[in-house]
């Protein structure tokens, strides 16, 4: 009796809390095509996308193509100009009833923004958005670990490649020694001359 008046006292939920509910229970892939864009395969000549329905539509040779996005299963569907030619007002029409918890809860469509979906995929990102910026950070500190060996390995060959001839060449150091010697000799020479 008295938990039947307790029912009886809760005000019902607001808006804003069944959006809450809502949006706190919304599966990753869902979520993140609400705060996107939907993955819809597209449309290349040759082969059409695995799993298209094609169907005749109208009178004047017109299809509709329907494919489903690839990250959260909602249908969309386009309708060809005539003889089955896409036209340029041909756009994808999305099909929100056929997916089940897709659409917000009636009543909250007014509280619900795009924003709020951006917001909470944000928040459920945050660690994976942090362990993968260290992830990076390393792969960096290796890729510059390797630029610096690879500096290391090559600068000898950059010092040897303009030799000087006196400091590597022995034959080269005794001649200068021997020319110095003679021209020393010489000059004394000259000099016990005068
Ligand atoms: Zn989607």
């Amino acid at each position: 009796m008295a938990s039947k008046t307790f029912l009886s006292v809760v005000p019902p939920a607001t808006p804003e809390q069944r959006f809450s509910e809502y949006l706190a229970g919304l599966d990753d892939d869902k979520l993140a095509c609400k705060a996107g864009t939907h993955n819809i395969p597209k449309l290349k000549p040759g082969r059409l996308p695995e799993g298209v329905d094609v169907r005749r539509f109208g009178s004047q040779g017109q299809f509709q193509i329907t494919l489903a996005c690839e990250d959260c299963g909602l249908p969309a569907t386009l309708t060809t100009g005539n003889h089955g030619v896409l036209g340029p007002e041909s756009r994808w029409v999305y099909d929100y009833a056929a997916l089940p918890g897709f659409l917000a809860p009636k009543g909250t469509g007014r509280v619900g923004r795009k924003a709020d979906y951006r917001v909470e995929l944000g928040q459920r990102l945050a660690a994976d958005v942090i362990n993968a910026a260290a992830v990076t950070a390393s792969r960096d500190a290796a890729a510059k670990r390797v630029e610096a060996a690879r500096r290391a390995a090559v600068t000898p060959r950059q010092v040897h490649r303009r030799p000087n001839a006196h400091a590597t060449n022995p034959r080269a150091r005794k001649n200068t020694r021997d020319g110095e010697r003679k021209m020393h000799a010489e000059r004394q020479q000259r000099g016990g001359q005068l």
